[in-house]
This record gives C-alpha cells, structure tokens and sequence, in this order.
C-alpha cells in the first residue's frame, strides 16, 4: 500500500467535532472548562493541552480523562460535584450518540497530531530531558491506547459501556434465542462450506451483520439517556459476528 502524503503528514489544525449540542448545552449550562497551570510560565492551559502552547513545556494530564478528550474529539467538562474531577458523561453528551459515532477520519487526523506533539525524541533535548520522556512516553502511550480503543466499533462500545460499569465480558452469551440460532446456524453453515464462494457469501452476509448491529448500537447509544442494556446486547452480539467474520478470513478450502 502506498501511503499519501496527506495521511502521514498533516499540517491543518486539529479537527474539534465541536456539535449544535454542545453550543447548546453552553449557553444554558454554566460549565468551566477545566484548565491547569503550566509550572514552567505559569499560563492557564486548557485540558487536554500539552504541551503548554504558551512555552512548550511538556505537562501531565490528568488520569481520568476520556479516550474522547484526549484525541480531542471532544471537550472535557469539570464535575459541578468535586472541582478536581471531570463529568465525562455530560462530556460524551454533548458529543453524536454519546461518544459513539466518531469521525474517522477526524480520529486519525488527531491522533497523528498528538503523536508528533507527544514524540518523547521531541523531549530529549530538554533541561529535564529523562523527565520530559518519560512522560511523554506515557502521554503517547495513552493516546495510541485511546485510538486503538476508539477506532475499533466494539471496543468503542465496550469503553463506553465501561464508562456506566456494563462492558461486556468474553464468556457473555446472547440473550435473544433467535439470534443465537441465527448465529450457529452461521457457524455451522461456514464450517460445511467446501468452495471459496461459498466462503465469501457467508462473509458477504456476515459483514452486512456487522455493519447493521454497528448501526444499531449507535441508536441506543444515542438516545438522550442512552439505552445501554440494548447496547450491551448489541456489543455481545457484535463479538460473536466478529468472531465469525475471523473464522471465515481464516477457514482454508
Ligand atoms: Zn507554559
């Protein structure tokens, strides 16, 4: 695969998926943005800057902010409860289906972006050079974590459930009996294949699975108040089409 340019090298600005809702939900909800202050030239840097675009000065962020933020695909939003922590429910809010439709392409604009300010060769020039890489090893770290997480449709889901305390598990089992049956019947149709054709139909139809559950979590993820017992349903469902589609990539005539 040739690689363009443009993919490897971006120089546009990072791409904010700043919607409707969150102008709207600011102008009636008093919401601070959370910032810190850069020790080196004492500027107040919004989260998730770093470095410090004031001096450049590379700075720690904060444990819990989301895969969303990090790869600013959305606003963090400071918790009206405790001034130190973040609400990342009401951040996912204001973002398309709760933080589960993401703009792909915006993802990884963003994450080449923060790769290239976070590169810990950036910081070895620095007066507190180990310092300032070893740090910048773990923001990068985080960030390619992040992207990993978000660009994948089931482990996006899975965070998100996780976020409510309702990620799936491997060993969780489908609860509609028709859609298992559906599923092993699959299965079993893929194990009997004897040609290349038959193979690919199935992963054909397979695919067609994957991208309507896909579109389907979407949905319940994007009710107002997020439908996650569906959405669990539909994530366990995902893993088991997912599984199929390996076993039919991997099935040798
Ligand atoms: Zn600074």
């Amino acid at each position: 695969m040739t690689p363009r340019a443009g993919d490897l090298r971006p120089r546009s600005k990072v791409v904010t998926r700043t919607s409707a809702t969150s102008r709207r939900n600011n102008s009636t909800y008093t919401t601070s943005k959370p910032s810190q202050k850069c020790p080196s030239c004492s500027a107040a840097v919004l989260l998730p800057q770093s470095p410090c675009p004031n001096c450049s000065a590379l700075l720690p962020l904060p444990s819990n902010l989301s895969h969303h933020s990090i790869l600013f695909l959305s606003n963090p939003v400071a918790s009206s409860s405790a001034s130190a922590s973040l609400d990342i429910s009401q951040e996912l809010a204001n973002t398309p289906a709760n933080g589960y439709d993401i703009d792909k392409a915006a993802l990884k604009k963003n994450w080449l972006l923060r790769q290239r300010d976070l590169h810990p060769d950036k910081y070895q020039a620095k007066d507190d050079g180990e310092k300032s890489v070893s740090l910048a090893r773990e923001l990068s770290g985080r960030v390619n974590e992040a992207y990993n997480v978000l660009k994948d449709d089931l482990k996006r889901a899975d965070y998100i459930l996780s976020l409510h305390s309702r990620e799936t598990e491997e060993t969780d089992k489908i609860d509609d009996p028709m859609m298992l049956a559906e599923i092993l019947e699959a299965r079993e149709e893929l194990e009997e294949a004897s040609s290349q054709d038959e193979v690919d139909r199935i992963r054909a139809d397979n695919h067609e699975k994957v991208v309507e559950t896909t579109s389907r979590l979407s949905q319940a993820f994007a009710q107002n108040s997020p439908d996650l017992h569906e959405a669990k349903n539909l994530a366990i469902q995902l893993r088991y089409w997912r599984g199929l589609e390996d076993a039919a990539k991997d099935k040798v005539i």
